[in-house]
């Protein structure tokens, strides 16, 4: 097809074709086998928007006892819920870099989830990637970068998922920003269109989906916006061709808050379940499927076969995650706590991924740590230093839930808003852990939690100060929340609030002049450093990202040295928004009737463009600073298979459920006699059989056209030799400093020796493909271990439609502390 447009790849490849899944399916198919069309639809229709107690609720099949699924946001938390953690969010997940950490994330989301009566959390998210820094929700998901986000997602869905709680992978694909993403928010009669290649779609936007599905993610949320001129939520390509077929997704495909576009269109593109139920609009008790999908099915227009899946799909999803046999299954409780206690207090896990997730990126002579008896030197029992807190971001505020989905910048920032936020259970504010983190018979902490603050009158106070720590942030959020200006996305990368401005003057007034500024800055992404790093009053700066409910100790913990910072940066500072590149604009102004964004930039965003064109960034991709210092030496790269440029053919896989293909009576789908509808309740039900007008309907292009099985396909994840360990890559890292402390060592792919065919491909500079986090007491060295799969060592080649590796020449293996700081070099 043409640039910008989408081909048509039908029929729907049917679920229950992997062995992994099969005896959910044989179960499914059984339990579907006996039910009634309504009951069916049923199960694809949400009840639409309030009609139940979660964000999303389907219908029952009451006479084979499937209950009604409760579907809630997701991801940092439960949505809407009390006596609920409020976890750090993605964004600060993913400057963790430990894997153990996402997964322990996940399983306490998943918990609580369960706990409260959930059967699909609405996260992890993966989409927005971070093309555009300034998007207003790339803090849902884990940092610019795919594998990044691949590696994380898929250890939050093993943890979400062995709670018995169904994962839901989103958003499929192309949402990167707010403006736009649909169109009734924007007085528009279209949402915009993402247009992105076939490369870029294989190598960036789709990789942390097909590391999800890998995973073994039972759900998958189509996007609002187009992709390349075709609703996600009704794209056959994207639905059919990439994620059933090549990714061989074996879940249901739901579709975003009225995402769903067409009724008849979006079943055969392979949408599986229609949310909320509602269709073009909220809450009007009028659904594309429900009683229209009932008529589809029974005029001819949709083959029964389609339903059938649609609905096998959801029930072996149910039964794969176990939730039949679930003894909490029936527990519906608003109050019920579900924090966990003691030991498993998930406020620990919140409060670890919050410390982990703090990047240290300036330090100058060692500021940090400071000691919580002042400057070590002195002598004892006298008041020895004197620390002051300023910003408005290191207190309290109004509270934490003062405006309804977090949706304003005020006090302390703790998560972004939208949908994506949720009631914090507290929030523990910078001011509050600093004043007790001292021993206050010789530190004196004094507190102005105000970006305005009363130094102009009273500037004795600042010139006081032997330290001064100066708080300041950056808040975006879901397009259908504005909050000062900021529609969703953020309109530029300065801190708000005057954060610029207060740091500058703390810096330049903290102990008139010789006083040690550190600034600590909460923020939806990257911000711009550039007008007060170098000023000289500023000592250390750190990125604490969004770290939920126990945001004020994990600082503590940091800056009086009871944990050694380590986390690295999951994006780019770059020293201007220009300096990401052209494609790293949002699109404020609509250019068409449907807007369009091209992602013409293709595979390089953030680093890879940084990189591409020699851009020296404030720090880069990977970075961030320690207590301590690591040494890497002893690299070995161990060719584990030969290479050979094309996987394994593909495998045939394990036969789908057969079902009955004859159109059923009327009758099953009849509204019962008697029966009351609640006003705007979606039901299955047509209210009589002439309702139904048999005829010839049209089918989309290219519908009787069979498309050939991907050779990239063949199994969950995808071709399973793409997942084949070709290299293995070993390093031995020492901790050379005087401190314990925890490193991430990185491990990147470069291309330039690349020969024969392979040479004409465009690489980047530098690709990440593993990492690892680990702990070394002083002095302490180990080896670690990664693995290069088959996809890790190839590129999408448009033409052969297949993942190739170059064989010819050598793959270069860089390895190092950040996307920039390369320690050693190898070839595989
Ligand atoms: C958001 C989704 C969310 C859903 C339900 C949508 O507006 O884009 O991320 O899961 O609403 O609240
Ligand atoms: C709802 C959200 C939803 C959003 C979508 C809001 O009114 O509260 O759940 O995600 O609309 O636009």
């Amino acid at each position: 097809p043409a640039d910008g447009q989408s081909p048509p790849w039908y029929p729907t490849p049917p679920g229950g074709t992997v062995t992994q899944w099969s005896e959910s399916y044989k179960k499914a198919a059984e339990l579907v086998k006996k039910m009634t069309l309504a009951e069916k639809v049923n199960i694809t229709t949400g009840t639409g928007w309030q009609m139940g107690l979660a964000v999303g609720n389907t219908g029952p099949a009451n006479i084979v006892g499937f209950p009604g699924l409760a579907l809630q946001d997701g991801p940092l938390g439960l949505r809407f819920a009390d006596n609920a953690t409020a976890l750090p969010a993605g964004i600060t997940v993913g400057a963790t870099w430990n894997k153990g950490l996402m997964y322990r994330r996940g399983k306490a989301h998943g918990q609580e989830a369960r706990l409260k009566g959930i059967n699909v959390l609405l996260g992890p998210c993966v989409g927005p990637l971070g093309r555009m820094p300034a998007g207003g929700r790339n803090w849902e998901g884990f940092g610019s970068d795919p594998v990044l986000q691949g590696i994380a997602a898929a250890q939050t869905i093993k943890g979400i998922q062995e709670e018995g709680v169904i994962a839901t992978i989103k958003h499929f694909v192309g949402n990167e920003q707010e403006h736009f993403r649909q169109s009734w928010e924007w007085g528009l009669p279209n949402a915009m269109s993402s247009n992105i290649d076939d490369r870029t779609l294989h190598e960036m936007y789709g990789w942390p989906f097909q590391d999800s599905v890998k995973a073994g993610v039972a759900s998958v949320m189509c996007s609002y916006q187009m992709l390349n001129n075709s609703y996600s939520c009704g794209n056959s390509k994207l639905l059919n061709g990439i994620l059933k077929d090549e990714l061989g997704f074996q879940g249901f495909v739901q579709s975003d808050w009225l995402a769903q576009r067409s009724g008849v269109g979006s079943a055969l593109a392979g949408l599986d379940m229609t949310m909320p139920g509602d269709g073009l609009r909220w809450a009007n008790g009028q659904s594309l499927w429900g009683p229209e999908l009932s008529k589809a099915v029974l005029n001819g227009s949709l083959p029964v076969s389609r339903l059938n899946d649609m609905v096998t799909r959801v029930v072996a999803a149910w039964y794969q995650l176990g939730s039949p046999d679930d003894k909490d299954k029936k527990v519906v409780n608003k109050f019920i706590d579900v924090q966990g206690t003691g030991e498993d207090a998930h406020s620990r896990i919140a409060r670890q991924v919050a410390t982990e997730g703090t990047v240290l990126v300036k330090n100058e002579g060692n500021i940090l740590p400071l000691s919580k008896d002042g400057w070590p030197a002195l002598e004892t029992h006298a008041i020895n230093m004197r620390i002051g807190i300023f910003g408005e971001d290191a207190g309290e505020g109004r509270g934490p839930n003062a405006c309804p989905d977090r949706g304003c910048n005020q006090g302390t920032l703790g998560s972004g808003w939208g949908s994506g936020a949720v009631e914090f259970p507290y929030l523990i504010s910078p001011i509050s852990a600093l004043k007790t983190a001292f021993n206050s018979d010789r530190v004196y902490v004094t507190d102005f939690p105000t970006n305005s603050p009363p130094l102009k009158k009273t500037p004795e106070i600042l010139k006081e100060q032997d330290i001064c720590v100066v708080f300041a942030n950056s808040d975006s959020g879901e397009g259908f929340i504005a909050d000062a200006g900021v529609r969703g996305d953020r309109n530029d990368l300065y801190l708000q609030k005057d954060g610029d401005a207060l740091i500058e003057e703390i810096a330049t007034g903290c102990g008139g002049g010789k006083g040690s500024t550190i600034v600590v800055i909460h923020s939806v992404g990257p911000v711009i450093v550039d007008k007060w790093i170098n000023l000289p009053g500023v000592k250390a700066v750190l990125m604490a990202n969004l770290p939920g409910q126990e945001s004020g100790n994990a600082i503590a913990d940091i800056l009086i040295g009871n944990q050694n910072p380590s986390g690295k940066l999951p994006y780019t500072i770059g020293k201007s928004l220009d300096d990401y590149g052209p494609g790293a604009k949002i699109l404020y102004y609509a250019n068409g009737v449907v807007p369009q964004q091209t992602f013409s930039e293709g595979l390089y965003i953030d680093y890879r463009h940084f990189d591409k064109n020699g851009i020296a960034p404030s720090f880069e991709f990977g970075f961030g600073l320690s207590y301590t210092t690591f040494g890497y030496s002893n690299l070995v790269v161990t060719p584990v298979l030969p290479k050979s440029p094309f996987p394994s053919p593909r495998p045939a896989g394990i036969p789908a459920p057969e079902f009955d293909s004859a159109i059923p009576d009327v009758k099953e789908a009849l509204l019962p006699t008697g029966f009351r509808k609640l006003k705007n309740f979606i039901y299955p039900y047509i209210n009589k059989a002439s309702d139904i007008e048999k005829g010839t309907y049209p089918y989309p292009d290219g519908y009787d056209v069979i498309q050939p099985p991907s050779q990239a396909g063949g199994d969950e994840g995808g071709n399973p030799d793409l997942w084949n360990v070709y290299a293995n890559v070993s390093v031995d890292v020492t901790n050379t400093g005087s401190v314990p402390g925890k490193e991430v060592a990185q491990v990147y792919l470069g291309y330039p020796d690349v020969l024969g065919e392979a040479s004409n491909v465009d690489f980047p500079v530098s690709v990440l493909r593993a990492f690892e986090k680990i702990y070394l007491v002083a002095n302490e060295t180990r080896t670690v271990n990664f693995n290069l799969t088959r996809r890790d060592l190839s590129y999408w080649d448009v033409v052969r439609q297949n993942w190739v590796m170059p064989v010819e020449g050598s793959i270069t293996i860089k390895v190092g502390a950040s996307s920039r700081d390369f320690r050693l070099t190898g070839y595989y």
